[in-house]
């Protein structure tokens, strides 16, 4: 059986990507953390208008898929053949509905198509043209190719591009790529959980490759009774851990708090692991959980009580 959650209770967490630090994010902390402070600020003002996690959710993600810092939306990571290839996801976890686009783009915000999947129609997981073209149908907004590119990502691909070892085929010489993702998990007053991740993928990675975000049950996750799980990091190392419904699923079977399954997965389970893992969640007690293996994970969160901002440890 489910948890009751408190009547009135609200929250959200959003994150920004776990990794590794770079020079770009050392430079361009403060608005990072604005970054993240809008997103949270985004999805808090729906909850507290007595609005839908899910809503809440999408409000935050948008807000960082329309900031060129974040890799999702405008802003994505830049494959091998030099385009743009994002992936979204979201799930209801009132009654287990998701949504789910892969390697879509001229889609402004990944997110909102895979909520308008999973709002009006009965698809649950598209991917390439064809899902571009349907976007359209449901009056998605697209943008030029253009839009999406930033001088950041255009500089991180021509530095791949000039490096020998990136000649040639790129699986054969798939190295540790830069990634980033960004996410949201929240809590309505009536007690209904939501998730949500998008991205642009890892940087200058095989064009085809995709990732875990938009993976129901790998990126995203959502079920009132046990936990809202948002992953970021390795996708490679995500998805063979089942990671988010990972997380749910020991939140259930051990009994205990979201921090303590992320901490649990992340940290022991997987502590063997060279990848990148990061996870951010909400169970059905109402609690948070943030945990990460790698140098940073850029995160914010905001209950009535808590509000907060962090990139470090
Ligand atoms: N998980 C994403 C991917 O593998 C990247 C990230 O979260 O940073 O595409």
């Amino acid at each position: 059986m489910g948890k009751i959650v408190p009547i009135g209770q609200i929250a959200i967490v959003v994150h920004a990507g776990a990794g590794e630090d770079t020079e770009f994010i050392l430079k361009h902390i403060p608005e990072y953390e604005k970054g993240l402070s809008d997103a949270v600020g985004a999805g808090y003002s729906i909850l507290k208008k007595g609005g839908s996690a899910l809503d809440a959710v999408e409000a935050a993600i948008v807000s960082l898929e329309d900031n060129k810092i974040f890799n999702a939306g405008r802003g994505s990571a830049l494959t091998a053949a030099g385009n743009v290839e994002m992936c979204a996801s979201i799930m209801d976890g009132k009654n287990k509905k998701a949504g789910a686009v892969a390697i879509v783009n001229n889609i402004r915000n990944p997110i909102s198509f895979a909520h308008e999947l999973l709002k009006s129609t009965g698809l649950m997981y598209m991917g390439g043209i064809e899902a571009v073209e349907t976007a359209k149908d449901l009056g998605i907004k697209t943008e030029p190719d253009s839009y999406f590119v930033t001088d950041h990502q255009w500089k991180a691909f021509e530095k791949e591009r000039a490096k020998k070892t990136n000649k040639g085929k790129i699986f054969e010489k798939y190295l540790k790529r830069l990634h980033g993702t960004v996410g949201a998990v929240a809590l309505d007053v009536e007690g209904n959980l939501a998730a949500g991740t998008s991205t642009g993928g890892t940087e200058y990675c095989q064009p085809g490759r995709i990732g875990d975000s938009s993976i129901i049950g790998v990126g995203t996750y959502a079920d009132n009774k046990t936990a809202a799980v948002s992953c970021t990091g390795d996708g490679e190392f995500l998805i063979t851990e089942v990671m988010a419904y990972n997380i749910a699923a020991t939140v259930k079977y051990k009994g205990c708090t979201i921090q303590e399954a992320i901490d649990h997965v992340i940290l022991e389970k997987n502590e063997d692991k060279t990848g990148d893992m990061g996870a951010i969640g909400i169970d059905s007690d109402g609690n948070i959980g943030i945990s990460f293996n790698s140098e940073r994970m850029h995160r914010a969160w905001r209950t009535r009580e808590d509000f907060g901002v962090k990139i470090y440890k």
